[in-house]
């Protein structure tokens, strides 16, 4: 089981260009998922002909441990898993363990549309070291989700999934809502009020421009402020401090002691300056930005084609690392070829 500390800051941590360190590593274990989500694997890109990664391309859980281990020297403590589906793999536990067995990891987490999230499942996960979940959900009415996951999968499977979470005590579970113009704004006024009391706190997340596929344009974004005025109107809330500074989310409390919402305004409100996080693809490849065009390839260090070890070659991706995207994005998604989420993770 991780022990948890409150800081871990290596006696090698790095800092890249803006003395950003590096904190937190989120590690994509497939590119494949059951749902068909429109804001992000929409089936006009992603369908019977799209070619998903070989199995044989996927990073071995062997690998993973190594980076995670180069990671955590060089000042990585929290660990988020995530996809595609991270539930579709089969034998994550054994990552799980093997994760949190590393020194200096004092957080793992996982990210998933938990329609596979059975009972069972989830205290496998949990008796394996998996300390947090954060669960996927765009709206409670079956019409309005099924359009969003377009693969037919009906709120309830998810809201069972939840249910089995909070039965086997995870420390935290949060739900993610992606609000997208004319798709779903108007469950964000049901999401909070069902949320509202139950201590799994509601996350709202603006529609972002990732990837190519999915036909962002900033009239689809509700924005940060919108969303919260639409809540406040029905269930008063106030602005709250931040946990930590870097926090992705800005908290709200609702009035009544009913909990709080956390807002994710990374159109409307970017926080590059504190963004300490990286991402590893499914295929090795260390994205520095989620709005990233290329990866740096960590898989040719893995497996001996590139001499250096992996401690030493993370430290040289993180090192010069100038991404801002969010703060410098314009009006209109810019047109030059980005990273798909599925591929790197949320
Ligand atoms: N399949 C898992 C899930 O949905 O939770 C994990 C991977 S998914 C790529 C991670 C997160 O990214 C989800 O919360 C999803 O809603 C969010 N996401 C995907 N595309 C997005 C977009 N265009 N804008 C904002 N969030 C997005
Ligand atoms: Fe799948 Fe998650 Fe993307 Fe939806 S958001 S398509 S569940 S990876
Ligand atoms: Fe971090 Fe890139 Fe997002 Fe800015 S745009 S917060 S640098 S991932």
């Amino acid at each position: 089981m991780v022990k948890r500390a409150i800081s871990n800051v290596s006696k090698d941590a790095v800092k890249d260009r803006y003395k950003r360190p590096l904190r937190d590593l989120r590690i994509s274990v497939t590119d494949r998922c059951n749902f068909r989500c429109v804001y992000c694997m929409p089936k006009s890109v992603f369908d019977k002909k799209y070619k998903f990664l070989p199995r044989s391309d996927l990073l071995s859980y062997e690998e993973i441990e190594q980076v995670v281990k180069a990671a955590a020297e060089l000042g990585v403590c929290k660990i988020r898993l995530t996809g595609g589906e991270p539930l579709l793999r089969n034998d994550l536990e054994k990552l799980i363990e093997m994760i949190a067995n590393v020194e200096g990891i004092t957080d793992i987490s996982l990210t998933t549309n938990a329609s596979l999230l059975t009972l069972k499942r989830a205290q496998s996960l949990k008796d394996a070291g998996l300390q947090r979940l954060n669960v996927s959900l765009d709206a409670l009415d079956d019409k309005t989700f099924m359009a969003v996951n377009d693969v037919g999968v009906s709120v309830q499977d998810v809201l069972d999934g939840i249910e089995n979470a909070s039965k086997v005590g995870f420390e935290s579970i949060k739900v993610n809502m992606v609000v997208k113009k004319g798709l779903n704004d108007h469950s964000i006024v049901p999401m909070a009020k069902f949320f509202h009391g139950t201590g799994q706190i509601l996350r709202f997340i603006e529609f972002m421009d990732v990837g190519n596929s999915n036909a962002w344009n900033l009239s689809n974004v509700v924005t940060s402020q919108e969303i919260a005025d639409m809540i406040d109107s029905e269930l008063p809330i106030t602005p709250a401090e931040a946990n930590y500074k870097g926090e992705v989310a800005k908290r709200w409390s609702y009035n009544d002691g009913g909990g709080e919402i956390g807002i994710i305004s990374s159109v409307s409100a970017p926080f590059c300056g504190d963004c300490s996080r990286a991402r590893l693809s499914a295929t090795g490849s260390i994205y520095t930005c989620l709005f990233a065009s290329s990866g740096h390839d960590l898989r040719k260090v893995l497996r001996g084609e590139d001499t250096r070890s992996v401690t030493q070659a993370l430290r040289e991706i993180w090192t010069p690392r100038q991404d801002k995207y969010s703060e410098t994005r314009t009006q209109v998604s810019v047109l030059r070829p980005k990273v798909e989420m599925s591929f790197i993770g949320g």
